[in-house]
């Protein structure tokens, strides 16, 4: 299961941390809210540590073209990420940027595969039977 099915631009609360801080949280280079923010030691850009990974693999400028440049963790980053709130879609939870990290193990288990199966709930919508339907399958998975 991808984090980023999780934490994303649709799923955060657009708070007043979010809304003044958006440019600093979104990564130039997947254009999504940073995961694992990891810095540019030159231009102090933030990207996420998949995006810049895959990138260094590529290029060995920064995508803001600085030339032999490092990167670290932005521990600034992260503290701003962690105020941020996301709801899950799945669950419909709200849970901190943290807490979403670890969310993602166990999120379908807060629902008995009972309650997902009741005929009761099945909205004759195609919507819906997928949803009831990708529930299911995780349930034989586990
Ligand atoms: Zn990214
Ligand atoms: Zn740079
Ligand atoms: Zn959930």
């Amino acid at each position: 299961m991808d984090i980023r099915e999780y934490i994303n631009e649709e799923n955060v609360i657009k708070d007043e941390i979010y809304n003044n801080f958006e440019s600093s949280l979104t990564c130039s280079i997947c254009t999504e809210i940073i995961i694992e923010p990891t810095m540019c030691m030159n231009c102090q850009n933030v990207y996420c540590k998949k995006c810049i990974d895959d990138w260094s693999k590529k290029s060995a400028k920064c995508p803001n073209r600085c030339q032999n440049t490092s990167y670290n963790k932005s521990v600034s980053i992260s503290e701003m990420l962690s105020k941020l709130k996301f709801i899950c879609k799945k669950c419909d939870n709200i849970l901190n940027y943290d807490d979403m990290k670890k969310h993602k193990n166990n999120c379908k288990k807060k629902k008995t595969p009972e309650e997902n199966l009741t005929k009761n709930s099945i909205k004759d919508s195609p919507d819906e039977i997928q949803k009831i339907n990708s529930k299911f399958n995780s349930f034989i998975i586990l």
